[in-house]
């Protein structure tokens, strides 16, 4: 074979290894082609070995031509590994790159329910005004929730509030008044305690839930009076409704109050004009409430020569409706988000 010819065999072989080098996509192509020219058993390498059976006076020169090559095609392979794999960190970085204008996804932390939000509230306005809270147990004994309340057995009220019973001596509390009882046991006068929490009656409709939720007040001293009721309740219903509103008490009937009185407001939808939600009366009832009963007293041992005192009594669920102009007490309880999240 002349050197021309050998000559020219390398060109070709530089030409199309440099032509697969270039079209390598990826590092393992690179490093196969690397193996397949230059490797031990590789196309270059064996033409290097084949130089013995040249003519010694043209091994020089050839072998220098395929060192050349081999060189040519060592610089090519590295330079063509590392384009790939700058473009491929170039793509990593892409991929990962932090856009630090995009909006922020949020935490989706939850809100307090309604009926959590307004008895917070209700608390906050009564304790500013000297108040402090009581608790007492959902499950109540016959004795706490209507004997010791002046409600004894044949009492009609008993009828009327559709109780939950265990058996014959426990029940579920149909009101929170039992915690006045609780409390007026073990602590003497001067007493100004709210006590709220939930109650349970036998009743299911558009204002009405088998659970609902209830606050009672109790101040209990020398001297307290019905102009005490009224300037408490007053206050707390102005602050509570943020609006000058007109407040009626009208009397009404409860075991454990004497006197007792219903209290309205003027309705908070269309200031006294009249509508559905007030019955196009022009007023709402939202409590009721009176002067703690003599026999109320006497269960406790407190004397009611010395000490007088009044309570009340309030549904929760009702003053958010109004506050939040609700319509359906139900919707408290269904957990829908979309309406829950309107209070966020
Ligand atoms: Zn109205």
């Amino acid at each position: 074979m002349s050197t021309n010819s050998v000559q020219e065999k390398l060109t070709q072989l530089l030409d199309d290894a440099i032509s697969a080098i270039d079209a390598a996509d990826n590092v393992s192509t690179v490093e196969a082609l690397r193996v397949n020219y230059l490797g031990k058993k590789g196309i270059v390498t064996g033409q290097l070995k084949q130089l013995g059976s040249l003519p010694a006076d043209e091994r020089p020169q050839i072998g220098r031509w395929v060192n050349d090559a081999k060189r040519t095609l060592q610089k090519r392979l590295s330079a063509r590994k590392q384009e790939l794999e700058s473009a491929a960190r170039g793509q990593q970085l892409n991929r990962e790159v932090l856009d630090v204008t995009l909006p922020g996804r949020g935490n989706g932390v939850g809100g307090l329910h309604p009926i959590t939000r307004t008895l917070h509230r209700l608390q906050s306005l009564f304790v500013q005004m000297g108040f402090e809270t009581a608790e007492g147990p959902e499950i109540e004994d016959d004795y706490h929730n209507f004997g010791a309340l002046n409600i004894p057995e044949s009492h009609p009220s008993r009828a009327m509030m559709d109780t939950f019973y265990f058996d014959e001596h426990t029940l579920l509390r149909t009101h929170t008044s039992p915690v006045q009882i609780r409390y007026m046991e073990q602590h003497k006068p001067p007493l100004r305690i709210i006590a709220s929490g939930r109650v349970f009656r036998c009743d299911s409709d558009l204002t009405h839930t088998p659970m609902f939720h209830q606050t009672e007040g109790l101040m209990v001293d020398e001297g307290v009076s019905f102009a005490d009721l009224k300037g408490v309740l007053v206050h707390f219903l102005g602050q509570f409704f943020e609006d000058k509103l007109h407040v009626r008490f009208r009397p009404s009937f409860f075991p454990f109050t004497e006197p007792s009185a219903e209290v309205d407001i003027s309705c908070v939808m269309c200031t006294g004009q009249g509508c559905r939600v007030c019955k196009q009366t022009g007023w709402l009832e939202v409590l009721g409430c009176g002067m703690v009963h003599p026999e109320v007293f006497r269960h406790v041992g407190i004397d009611s020569e010395k000490y007088t005192g009044f309570a009340f009594g309030l549904g929760i669920e009702r003053l958010a409706m109004l506050r939040y102009r609700i319509n359906d007490i139900r919707l408290f309880y269904e957990n829908d988000l979309r309406f829950l999240r309107q209070f966020n």
